[in-house]
């Protein structure tokens, strides 16, 4: 049976974006009759407003999605949401620490800046951490531990990953790309490439639907699951929205939020059609329930390219032009 999931982080509004991507995870499962989980991704508790959290369930619910599993419904792999996960996360970083895939990075903010100019070596990561810290000898950690408390980095190894996208395709990414990740922050903080991997391998999800700005983020999951010696699920990356300025949606759009469509009283199922609609699963934006587009969803439908709102829906999903 296949397991998918929805992990929002809670540490802004959720926009009619957040709301396609929730959507077509849950299709993918509801359509072969799968086990669909909501997971609250609020590892970083500095980002994270716990009130969101309501709004973001109550945001799905009225949007018309459902979960078998979730931090309000509960369910065999909770808890759902990663603050309360603490424990597993420490467990997977002893064991890659024990095998020697993790270093300590005494790297200041500023350090990092200053190699921002050096080139992407995945677009969306930032740059490349030119590995610094990796060859340190004991005596240099020594001093550096002595004045500075260290992030730790996964030490990417020597070797090219290729992977197949259920939308992507297949993608080649050469060794090394995007350079040694952290894995723990220096404030203790998990990173979000770790929780992830060890939340979606926990829980049992066998098929990850999220956003195309996650899909740089995929190899690295990848090396850890190997670390992990944790069978790693499919991926499927799909198109991002942008508005009508050209622009990704973000909490800039405040018109697209959910809660803001909400409050004007717009009907769900508009917004579904329109959904529905410019990813191509139906022919006529018409409203409709996440329940009518079961029988219209295919990931072979969804295309590759990001989805550009024009005036016109911007009228339709947000009543305004
Ligand atoms: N929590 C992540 C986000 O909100 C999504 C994580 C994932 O789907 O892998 O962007």
């Amino acid at each position: 049976m296949i397991r998918g999931r929805f992990a929002p982080t809670p540490s802004g509004l959720m926009h009619i974006g957040n709301l396609c991507t929730a959507l077509l995870a849950w299709l993918q499962v509801r359509k072969a009759g799968g086990r669909f989980v909501l997971r609250m991704e609020d590892i970083d508790k500095p980002r994270s407003r716990p009130e969101l959290t309501k709004q973001i369930i109550d945001d799905l619910r009225w949007f018309g999605i459902d979960w078998d599993e979730g931090p309000d419904v509960g369910g065999p792999f909770g808890p759902y949401t990663q603050s309360e996960r603490e424990e597993l996360y420490q467990d997977a970083l002893k064991k890659l620490l024990l095998e020697g895939w993790l270093y300590p990075c005494y790297c200041s903010r500023a350090d990092l800046m200053s190699i921002a100019s050096a080139p992407h070596g995945l677009e969306s990561e930032g740059p490349v951490y030119p590995g610094t810290c990796r060859q340190l000898t004991e005596t240099e950690r020594m001093q550096k531990e002595a004045v500075k408390k260290p992030s730790l980095r996964f030490a990417m190894p020597d070797k090219p990953i290729t992977f197949e996208d259920g939308i992507a395709g297949v993608k080649q990414i050469p060794p090394g790309a995007g350079g040694d990740f952290v894995v723990r922050r220096a404030d203790g903080i998990i990173g979000y490439q770790l929780a992830v991997v060890v939340d979606d391998a926990a829980m049992g999800i066998t098929d990850v639907l999220r956003g195309w700005d996650l899909l740089d983020s995929t190899p690295r999951q990848l090396l850890l699951y190997e670390a992990l010696q944790l069978q790693a699920p499919r991926f499927a990356h799909v198109p991002l929205l942008y508005g009508p300025d050209g622009e990704r949606l973000s909490k800039r759009h405040g018109s697209l939020a959910a809660a803001s469509i909400r409050s004007k009283g717009i009907a769900p199922q508009r917004i579904v059609g329109r959904i529905g609609w410019l990813l191509s699963l139906i022919d006529s934006p018409e409203p409709m329930n996440p329940s009518d587009l079961i029988r219209e969803f295919s990931l072979t439908k969804i295309q590759k390219h990001p989805i550009h709102l024009n005036e016109e829906d911007m009228k339709a999903l947000t009543g305004e032009a």
